[in-house]
């Protein structure tokens, strides 16, 4: 079973999106790319190169429901007459193209976002859905944690890796130990674990980076030869890069601990501490860092939170 990654343009910062072709019958694409004509243009010639057409296209298997990784999942399987479309069940909270708006301003206020900056990151989040298509129930099934992938020889294990987007998943191919990890695994980047409600409560909020941490173990414990991420060149070391990511996790909960003043401070106070040059969407993505690392702190027992209007306030214990 052949893996060929194809390197797709995205308009966002990030970069280009690995996408990568499990050359074998049913041929499968695992992500797509973001939904612009440039991404379609980089996609096809890609798909070309391997000598496959679209419409040989039998499966899409989604890591995650990002746009810059579902944006072609639609268009692809209407031109491919009904490939399957495959994503995890706990991905549909933050639903393919269709984030859950009143959930998540729920959790910002929590997080003592002000109410104009929550609006700013609504229209921001507006202009980013653009780049993918949603997809109605009956377009998609699920991948199943453990479950396996087949194809005419050989076959992808699926390991559900949450903390990036709670369905998050990893596909092993058991015989070399070679993983595509989507953006759990970024060989230049520590992947941000994005604020998100928790699929099974969406009241409460996914605590990503505990279940970050228990997924990075998790990958580990395969012993990966070759990891291949959603952005960037594969990882051939993950023991190096596990360490390194660990180290830099603890560097920025110690930093987040300390940031927090005698007074407390709510998550948005020390998102702006910590990325205080931080404008547009990644005011979003550096309330989702603060979030993250003040609830790995609390549940630590490092700090203690305590509600006051509506916003969670953290101290030092
Ligand atoms: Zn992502
Ligand atoms: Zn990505």
């Amino acid at each position: 079973m052949k893996i060929v990654p194809i390197s797709v343009p995205t308009p966002f910062y990030v970069g280009p999106v690995n996408v990568y072709l499990i050359a074998e019958e049913p041929l499968t694409l695992i992500d797509t790319g973001p939904k612009t004509k440039e991404a379609t243009e980089a996609l096809r010639e890609g798909l070309r190169r391997a000598r496959v057409r679209v419409s040989d296209l039998r499966r899409i298997v989604l890591t995650h429901a990002h746009e810059d990784h579902c944006g072609l999942a639609k268009q692809l399987r209407d031109e491919a007459k009904d490939a399957e479309v495959l994503v995890h069940g706990w991905e549909t909270g933050h639903r393919v193209g269709r984030l859950e708006y009143d959930e998540h301003r729920a959790l910002l206020e929590r997080a003592g976002v002000p109410a104009g900056e929550i609006a700013e990151m609504r229209r921001m989040y507006e202009g980013v859905r653009r780049y993918a298509d949603a997809l109605e129930d009956h377009e998609h099934a699920e991948l199943v944690d453990e479950e396996e992938i087949k194809f005419e020889k050989g076959a992808l294990r699926v390991v559900h890796t949450p903390g990036h987007t709670p369905g998050s998943c990893s596909f092993l191919r058991e015989a070399d130990r070679t993983v595509i990890a989507g953006d759990c695994v970024l060989k230049r980047i520590t992947p941000n674990p994005v604020l998100s409600p928790d699929p099974v409560d969406p009241a409460r909020r996914f605590r990503s980076l505990a279940e970050y941490l228990v997924s990075l173990a998790r990958l580990r414990s395969l012993h990966p030869t070759l990891v291949y991420g959603g952005h960037g060149e594969a990882v051939e070391d993950y023991e190096e890069l596990f360490n390194r990511y660990l180290r830099a996790i603890n560097e920025r909960q110690t930093e987040v601990v300390r940031l927090i003043p005698k007074t407390g401070a709510t998550a948005w106070d020390i998102a702006l501490e910590l990325f205080p040059g931080a404008g547009d969407v990644h005011r979003f993505l550096a309330t989702s860092e603060a979030v993250a690392h003040l609830d790995l702190a609390h549940s630590e027992g490092r700090l203690a939170v305590e509600l006051n209007n509506g916003r969670e306030v953290y101290r030092k214990p």
